[in-house]
């Protein structure tokens, strides 16, 4: 709170409403402090008697001077360890005008896809680049990470095969952290995994899939054409992991046959981070598309018939298909993605090859040095890894090389790795070599040989050609962010998604090269600072949380919750309780629940809905008496998904501990709870967080996102364990031991900044400001569900359907006229059909609020004119919304309203009006005609009659 005198502090520029707002706010709503408001809304028997014991808040620059003390202590060096991560040149157009501009990290998931354009458009040009360089057909706009894309793989190949067999053959030459994360993955559904040297020929026996990499792990680059072959004799389908840069030179997994590739997009220009967070990729072969796992870009049209961009396949995600979906994956790599993208356009076919033929020289320069000195390698054929045989030196050569300022890879007493990347030069090589005793000789021979060489073309589209120049490139990302409503323009109120304010002196350190620059097995010595870093955040979690130990490895919320669901599935199975496999799961679960609950092997029993909207108590004694002895968990969300605090919580915790049940409590709304009450203390055992909600990382467009899992003691010996561990004490789940380690310092400069204080007031603030817009709203449209005293939690349900009933105007009509009002919808028909789920945040001033109160009240008089016949609906604004430039500019107009109305139904969007692209998007059609890719440039010409339009399109 800041005297007139004393310069605002950064809580002061957090958090939206002003002191003198606050105040206003609580008047209208009849309370005379924030203090009585939260007391109203809050159950006391779950309010915390302990507030925050965190450091105070501290001003931006100090905050940032101490993340500069953190940031010190880890030391960057010439990466040259390689396995899955290999440093990489951003080009600092592409730095400063995706990676730190708003317009493209503080945007949401293109679930509304009028206003997402040009993120949609970057998502598919990333599938684009992933399609043509493995040579499959199909690709997703981004997994997590390569390790959990091999596993997505083998559940994929597991759906589409309708053999018998439980049984997958992997590849001895996959990454140790790869086979870690998918033995826990497999291990949890009763996948068995059989490991072979799969040079050696395939074994006998049954198999639904086999799964390659290519360059192996010792950086061996083979033709599987007959492999591949063989194993499709046999009825199985394959898999090969891969490495974009290679595919540039080397034959692709498609010209070899198999089924699917995966991999990692880190290379093409995202930085190593520690980590993480990097684009995972898939892509399949005609025939497998339906089943992929993650989001898929598609091309659809318009009402105008113009092509238009949207999430694909949406019936196969979790949100719909909940316990029957194609993976838990929600939040995923957009941004990561759309940098990798950009990358492949800047640099266009020629520079990747370019590219890719240097870092392929400097290995071949590093061999036959190694050669002339005696020195054994591994591989005949190679890209960019060697493996070199050393025998008892290879400690003594690691050490130079340190000492040298050079991260080599030791494998074993008698192995080195070395792999060479964007950054290496000759003179490093030079380096290299000298810690081996060795020297530069000449090259006489070719370790890519013809049989292997890559020839057919890839990235030929313009978008691959055209912004070559840093100017088209700046005015093209320009373009694309300017098509698009991110936090940059608008408030976007979507429940359940905290979509608050991702300050800029969070954003700042996460370039910075101490936290960029750093390889995730880097040893130890050079990582003090991300150790200071994640101990602190740690701590600080569980303090906020309640629980006794915190992982930060998880990175999504759904890997959290997959997380979590282990550590209870270890924990019954290292008691003896085998029998333990329900997962109990309200009706009104976010989608990832039931989804997660499955890939750890349990089955759902959904627990019914109370007509208060509360957890119906009943239904889960009669559930919990049916499966007596059975019962592994409920995953609970608090506040509930219906935006309420539910005064039973405790009671439903306690049921289920009596039966002997685990209590998971989903932790994306800890919005409405840090420092007002802790999961961990009234009844939880288990939740994760979402740090791209509460704790500031921004959303990206679609992810990054952060998930830890936070637990009580007795399931701390179950987080997840490190993937390079030598014999993992239980599974798991990111290829990186601290996931998305590089944008950690956003979260811990958040609650750095914030303070204790800081912290409880954006909660209580988020609180007021959602029961103000509920409270504006009501008269227009009910408020769904409301806890004491007629109070919500930081979220409200606005219910359309009597609306729908009388008018026909559906909620995405109301969804998408909002957008003819400059603003981002909330969320649509989730956690209820037909309702709109509104949440300011603490962020928005009253003046936002106000803006959106005056839209969701323009858009009702609206309605009105439908109801008593003004306006026929299919001829309304409403479902006309929303209105392009181009429309609201035809010289006929024959629609009963006018353009004024159409573009400006407030008279304040004649200083600021966005104009959505693209007229409302036929999302069937984009499901029938299923196109994945950059659909040629004449597609976008004014079509000469509808029919030409059809056949660019089909
Ligand atoms: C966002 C959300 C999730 C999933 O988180 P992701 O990071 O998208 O995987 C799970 N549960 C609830 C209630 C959520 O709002």
């Amino acid at each position: 709170m800041s005297h007139p005198d004393i310069a605002p502090t950064f809580q002061d520029r957090h958090i939206g409403p002003s002191e003198t707002e606050i105040a206003q706010l609580l008047e209208v709503l009849g309370y005379d402090s924030l203090d009585a408001l939260v007391s109203r809304a809050v159950p006391s028997q779950i309010r915390t008697a302990q507030p925050l014991n965190l450091p105070a808040a501290r001003a931006e620059q100090d905050v940032l001077a101490d993340l500069r003390t953190i940031a010190g202590k880890n030391r960057p060096r010439v990466q040259m360890i390689g396995l899955g991560y290999y440093d990489t040149i951003t080009p600092a157009v592409l730095r400063r005008n995706i990676l730190e501009a708003p317009g493209w990290y503080t945007s949401y998931t293109p679930y509304q896809p009028e206003i997402s354009q040009g993120r949609l458009e970057a998502l598919l040009t990333f599938q684009t680049v992933i399609e043509e360089l493995t040579s499959l057909p199909v690709a997703g706009a981004s997994l997590l990470d390569e390790a959990t894309a091999v596993a997505e793989a083998v559940l994929l190949m597991r759906r589409a095969n309708k053999t018998a067999s439980s049984r997958v053959l992997v590849d001895a030459g996959c990454f140790p952290q790869t086979l870690s994360v998918l033995r826990g993955r497999a291990d949890a559904v009763g996948i068995e995994l059989v490991m072979t040297d799969l040079d050696r020929g395939l074994p006998d026996g049954d198999y639904f899939g086999v799964v390659y990499q290519n360059p192996s792990v010792t950086g061996g680059v083979r033709d599987l054409s007959e492999s591949i072959a063989e194993a499709h004799r046999r009825g199985a389908l394959t898999t090969v992991a891969t490495d974009l840069l290679a595919l540039t030179l080397v034959t692709s997994p498609g010209e070899q046959g198999a089924d699917i590739a995966v991999g990692s997009a880190q290379r093409f220009g995202v930085p190593l981070f520690f980590g993480g967070p990097h684009a995972g990729f898939i892509s399949v072969r005609n025939g497998l598309e339906r089943m992929l796992p993650g989001r898929l870009v598609g091309v659809s049209k318009d009402a105008d018939g113009s092509p238009a961009y949207r999430l694909a396949l949406q019936t196969r995600e979790q949100h719909i298909r909940r316990d029957k979906a194609t993976s838990n994956i929600c939040t995923a790599q957009a941004l990561l993605a759309n940098v990798a993208a950009m990358y492949a356009a800047y640099h266009g076919a020629e520079g990747l090859r370019a590219i890719a033929r240097r870092v392929h020289s400097h290995a071949a320069h590093l061999t036959s040095g190694l050669h002339a000195a005696d020195i054994e390698t591994l591989h005949s054929n190679f890209f960019d890894t060697i493996v070199a045989h050393v025998p008892h030196r290879a400690g003594v050569i690691v050490r130079a090389a340190n000492a040298d300022g050079i991260n080599l890879r030791y494998i074993d007493t008698d192995h080195v790795g070395v792999s060479c990347d964007e950054h290496t030069t000759g003179e490093i090589v030079e380096r290299v070599l000298a810690a081996f005793g060795a020297a530069l000789a000449p090259v006489d021979t070719s370790y890519i040989p013809p049989t292997l060489t890559r020839t057919s073309p890839f990235l030929q589209h313009t978008v691959f050609r055209r912004y070559r120049s840093e100017a088209a490139m700046q005015r093209f990302l320009r373009k694309l962010s300017d098509k698009d409503l991110a936090l940059d323009r608008t408030m976007i109120p979507l429940g359940s998604c905290t979509m608050k304010l991702n300050s800029a002196v969070e954003m700042e350190p996460i370039s910075w090269p101490e936290f960029a620059g750093i390889h995730p097995f880097a040893p130890a010595d050079q990582t003090e600072g991300y150790r200071e870093l994640t101990d602190d955040l740690e701590r600080w979690l569980c303090e906020i949380t309640g629980y006794d130990r915190v992982s930060l490895q998880p990175n999504a919320g759904s890997q959290g919750e997959l997380a979590g669901l282990l550590a209870i599935h270890g924990y019954h199975t290292a008691n003896g309780d085998t029998d333990r496999t329900i997962c109990l799961i309200p009706q009104s679960a976010h989608g990832t629940n039931a989804a997660s609950a499955v890939l750890a092997g349990m089955q759902v029993v959904v627990v019914a809905t109370a007509t208060n909207g509360n957890i119906d108590l009943d239904d889960l004694r009669a559930k919990i008496d049916r499966h007596s002895g059975k019962i592994a968990a409920i995953m609970l969300t608090y506040p509930s998904t219906h935006g309420v605090y539910e005064n039973d919580v405790r009671t439903v915790c306690e049921l289920v501990h009596d039966a002997g049940g685990q209590v998971y409590i989903d932790g994306a709304n800890l919005n409405a709870l840090v420092g007002l009450a802790r999961p961990g203390e009234f009844g939880g055992d288990v939740s994760h967080l979402n740090l791209h909600k509460t704790f500031c990382i921004p959303h990206g467009g679609g992810g990054p996102g952060v998930g830890p899992v936070a637990v009580r003691e007795h399931l701390a010996p179950f987080l997840p364990s490190d993937p390079l561990a030598a014999d993992p004490a239980s599974p798991p789940v990111s290829a990186a031991n601290y996931g998305s380690a590089g944008i950690l310092p956003i979260t811990w400069a958040y609650i750095a900044l914030m303070g204790p204080d800081g912290l409880t007031r954006a909660t209580e603030t988020a609180v007021l400001s959602a029961n103000y817009l509920a409270g504006a709203l009501a008269p227009y449209y009910p408020v769904l569900y409301t806890g004491d005293g007629n109070l919500v939690a930081h979220e409200c349900i606005l219910d359309l359907r009597a609306l729908t009933k009388a008018t026909g105007v559906t909620a995405e009509d109301v969804a998408k006229r909002l957008i003819d009002y400059g603003f981002h919808a909330p969320t649509l028909s989730f956690p209820v059909n037909g309702t709109l789920m509104v949440e300011p945040t603490e962020s928005e001033n009253l003046e936002e609020l106000d803006r959106f109160i005056d839209a969701m009240i323009g858009i009702h008089a609206e309605i009105q004119r439908v109801a008593d016949g003004t306006w026929p609906l299919e001829s309304s604004p409403l479902r006309q919304a929303p209105h392009t430039a181009a429309q609201v500019t035809t010289t006929e107009w024959t629609l009963p309203y006018t353009r004024q109305e159409a573009a400006f139904p407030v008279p304040s969007l004649r200083e600021n009006k966005y104009f959505p692209p693209v007229r409302r998007i036929d999302g069937v059609h984009g499901d029938r005609n299923l196109v994945c890719s950059c659909p040629a440039p004449e597609a976008f010409e004014a079509p000469s009659s509808t029919d030409t339009r059809e056949e660019v399109l089909a």
